[in-house]
């Protein structure tokens, strides 16, 4: 190694700057005891750290073997350092949250040595320590610290062991064996000593430099040494990961309450942003087909809406007289919408005609109105279980598809003509009350078959008065749609088929016709097939249906709920918006400054650590890795809690509308969202703290640890 014209001058802030080396020039050998004597304040420390890799020069050079220090580049000091040197720091610079023996093990794993454990047994025996290696660093005297530096040194078996005052804490006759081991070791190194004990290094040294004030005032053999010049051995560094870990979070363990404080902090605000997201990132139709499913329909009208010019209606409907805005109102539903509902779900689609239809009197033996309701308000007492209706609905075209898929029983055929209908049972019922009249003649009617084959005119009425009526239709059958047995008074029976499309109206009291029967189609009844996705076709259709004035909607016993809950998502997001990135801002400043302030206070760890040969990437895996795992923390809290942020939101929608199915429901979107705030704020916590001291020299950052 080859020494020319070194020169170092500190330049700290507000002190005179102090020049530490002047203009020093000397060769070493490869091997041999060399000593640096002179008293403190002379450069000694300097000099050992700036041959040693620690510390920066500012004139000069070294040259080790070919490889000039100037040209070093990050990895090529690192490797120098790790590979080529073992330091004995005159303050020891143990890692005191490793025990004695792992302090020793480090130096050996920076190496990428995994089994440690017998050379770490020899190093200890070699300074006197044997049996010490579960031994805290900190419950050591200050000799037995030294010897814990000394076997750290000389356990990766060095090609230059640099000692600073290795005998400094000693007392005379161990720092004498000390001096006798490294004088062994000296045989197959060069062993570079800086003490200030001239016996010592009289007995000792094969050659003493001496160095006063910065400059070399005697050297006892001044050697212009050549060395054959050879690439720098290439071992880098490798620090497994769990020893990496275990001192990253040995370091956030060090302020368990801070630790905690800005944990929790920062768990709630994430918590908060997860809500967010989750309002953000909701979509109407995943919630309306989720809704479709808890309510386990089986069936879903669909009708066409055509929304009004200005935004009020005509005049006489309710919201009208109320003042208020009248966006929309049904209209007919067309034959290409049921072609395309029909391509779209797969399944029958069926037309449903809504219009008032009496059969008062004129079909029924019954001399007047009041006879017609005695008579069947006797029948319901006698047996409630039946159920009686005589004023249809309306019409639903049907076929044998939707008949097997709604699970309706037949008796006799299904209408083939426009002259024919099918009745339900409900209306059958009646005409058993109340018998059947036919062009003047009465029939009794106790069963299906009596009335096939019958006809009856179908009256249209307004209020109680008959408007019109059609020429007679002849009853081909009778369909039982569940609806005549056990009604009890209650409406359970309506809550299966199509009883159940919209709330509040009921369908079981359909005439059934053919199809071509029907002027023009209210609504259609689309029966729902099992599987999501076409049930989301099937809302994507609907919802994304709207040509200017027209659309179509989708409508079940839950759909005006589920348009308010809407309106009240859409206030939630906007709530969230703003109040989200606030808990961003305040997430993301809490987890860098916690993350930062405790890479801050471990500097001189990380110092250590760059002096002991770690690279940028290990000291990146200690602390960068820890911080990452307080991240992984947070989001997997946080991912564990998303069920109850979900039915957080969905309890504040509940607050203003209770009937509305539950919009939110656990997506990907705020496990993602947390994942990359947690991760991003640890990662850049660390990082960005770990930047700020990558090009200082490990000796200046221990400093800067210390003070
Ligand atoms: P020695 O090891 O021989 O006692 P040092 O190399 O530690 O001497 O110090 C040489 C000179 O440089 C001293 O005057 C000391 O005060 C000064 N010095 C050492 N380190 C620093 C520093 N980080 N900042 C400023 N001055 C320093
Ligand atoms: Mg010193």
């Amino acid at each position: 190694m080859k020494i020319e014209n070194l020169s170092k001058t500190y330049r700290a802030k507000g002190a005179p700057p102090v020049q530490a080396l002047r203009n020093v020039s000397f060769s070493l050998p490869e091997k041999g005891m060399v000593f640096l004597l002179g008293r403190s304040g002379s450069g000694k420390s300097t000099l050992l750290h700036i041959l040693s890799g620690l510390e920066n020069f500012d004139e000069g050079d070294i040259i080790y073997r070919g490889s000039r220090f100037s040209a070093f580049s990050e990895r090529d000091r690192d490797k120098y350092r790790n590979n080529c040197c073992g330091i004995i720091f005159q303050d020891y610079s143990l890692i005191t949250e490793l025990t004695v023996g792992e302090n020793i093990a480090l130096a050996l794993r920076l190496q990428g040595e995994r089994d440690t454990d017998a050379r770490v047994r020899r190093a200890l025996d070699q300074v006197g320590l044997s049996g010490c290696e579960k031994r805290r660093v900190t419950q050591l005297s200050g000799g037995q610290k030294q010897r814990v530096a000394i076997a750290r040194a000389l356990v990766k078996s060095p090609r230059i062991l640099f000692a600073d005052e290795p005998t400094g804490a000693l007392d005379e006759q161990t720092g004498r064996d000390i001096l006798m081991l490294l004088k062994e070791l000296s045989k197959e190194r060069l062993v570079f000593v800086v003490s200030h004990d001239r016996a010592f290094a009289e007995t000792f040294g094969d050659r003493i430099i001496e160095l006063s004030d910065g400059s070399i005032v005697s050297d006892s053999a001044p050697a212009a040494h050549e060395e054959a010049p050879e690439p720098l051995p290439d071992l880098p560094a490798r620090l497994p990961l769990a020893t990496a870990l275990k001192l990253g979070c040995n370091n956030l363990l060090r302020h368990p309450v801070r630790l905690v404080f800005t944990f929790l902090l920062s768990f709630l605000s994430l918590a908060f942003i997860g809500i967010s997201v989750t309002a953000a990132t909701f979509n109407e139709v995943d919630a309306y087909v989720n809704a479709l499913y808890d309510q386990n329909a089986e069936l879903t009208a669909v009708y066409r809406y055509e929304t009004y010019e200005n935004g009020y209606g005509p005049g006489g409907t309710i919201d009208s007289m109320l003042g208020l805005p009248d966006p929309d109102h049904p209209i007919s539903i067309t034959t290409s919408d049921i072609g395309r509902l029909e391509a779209t779900v797969g399944t029958p689609v069926a037309p449903v005609f809504v219009t008032d239809l009496s059969s008062i009197q004129t079909n029924f033996s019954v001399s007047s109105a009041q006879e017609l309701v005695n008579r069947i308000n006797a029948a319901v007492s006698s047996d409630p279980d039946d159920h009686y209706d005589f004023t249809p609905n309306g019409y639903l075209q049907i076929d044998e598809e939707l008949l097997q898929f709604l699970g309706y029983r037949l008796t006799g055929t299904l209408p083939a003509t426009t002259d024919e209908i099918a009745i339900p049972d409900c209306l059958l019922n009646a005409f058993k009350v109340l018998g059947l009249r036919e062009n003047g003649t009465d029939y009794p009617i106790s069963c299906a078959e009596d009335i096939i084959g019958h006809t009856i005119r179908l009256e249209f009425v307004l209020g109680n008065v008959i408007t019109g009526q059609t020429q007679p239709r002849t009853i081909t059958g009778v369909i039982d749609t569940g609806c005549g047995i056990s009604c009890k008074g209650s409406h359970a029976v309506y809550q299966g088929g199509l009883n159940s499309i919209i709330g509040g109206e009921h369908y079981h009291d359909l005439l059934f016709v053919c199809e071509g029967y029907l002027p023009e189609y209210s609504y259609a009844v689309v029966t729902l097939p099992d599987d999501r996705p076409t049930r989301t076709e099937l809302v994507k259709l609907a919802a994304n249906s709207s040509d200017g004035q027209e659309f179509l909607r989708l409508s079940n016993s839950f759909s005006s709920d589920f348009r308010d809950a809407c309106m009240y998502a859409a206030l939630l997001q906007n709530l969230c918006l703003y109040l989200c990135a606030v808990f961003l801002i305040f997430a993301f400043l809490l987890l860098i400054n916690f993350i930062s302030a405790s890479v801050h206070d471990k500097l001189q760890q990380m110092g250590i650590l760059y002096a002991l040969g770690a690279g940028f990437r290990e000291n990146v895996k200690i602390y960068t890795g820890s911080a990452l795992l307080i991240g992984a923390a947070l989001f997997l809290l946080s991912s564990a809690f998303m069920p109850l942020y979900v039915s957080l939101a969905n309890a504040f929608i509940a607050s203003y509308v209770p009937a509305a199915p539950a919009l939110f429901s656990v997506t990907f979107w705020p496990f993602a969202a947390v994942f990359a705030i947690a991760l991003a704020a640890t990662f850049l916590g660390s990082f960005l703290a770990m930047l700020r001291y990558r090009r200082r020299a490990p000796a200046e950052i221990i400093r800067m640890g210390q003070s």
